[in-house]
């Protein structure tokens, strides 16, 4: 199990977003530096106290740790306790009803799935969804979140 902040949320969902950036951003830059310019819109622009995300797949499938696990991230309003965020670059211009590949590249397929099955493996996770299950937005800019769950 997996328990997050003072309270000890226990984790039982996964949800998923995009960057809503365009396929070649920071292209050729080690997804550290990507994931510290996410880091850097949501302390310096949004005022939080780190980057709102736990996880970040890259174009080419690599992941990158953002906010531990243990704490509670921000990434959906209302929906952050007991929540795992996870974001994938890319998603520019995507709408939720598209498909994953026509905005997300078949490496970040294989590595979210990876990913979640990991995950699946350290906490009782009921549920996989996608912000736009909670909020009108596009993100994480593909349908069927769940199509990702390893089950
Ligand atoms: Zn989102």
């Amino acid at each position: 199990m997996i328990y997050q902040g003072k309270a000890r949320y226990p984790v039982t969902e996964i949800i998923l977003h995009c960057a809503d950036t365009r396929p070649d951003w920071m292209a050729g830059r080690p997804l550290a530096e990507k994931v510290a310019e996410i880091q850097r819109w949501h302390v310096q622009e949004r005022g939080w106290r780190d980057i709102g995300y736990h996880w970040v797949i890259d174009r080419d499938g690599a992941v990158a740790p953002g906010r531990r696990e243990t704490e509670i991230g921000a990434h959906v309003e209302g929906h952050n306790r007991g929540t795992i965020g996870i974001c994938l670059l890319g998603g520019y211009g995507a709408k939720a009803d598209d498909p994953f590949e026509r905005n997300f590249t078949p490496a970040q397929a294989v590595a979210a799935r990876r990913l979640i099955g990991a995950i699946k493996g350290r906490a009782a996770i009921q549920k996989v969804s996608g912000h736009n299950n909670y909020a009108m937005k596009a993100c994480p800019g593909f349908r069927g979140a769940e199509f990702l769950s390893a089950d």
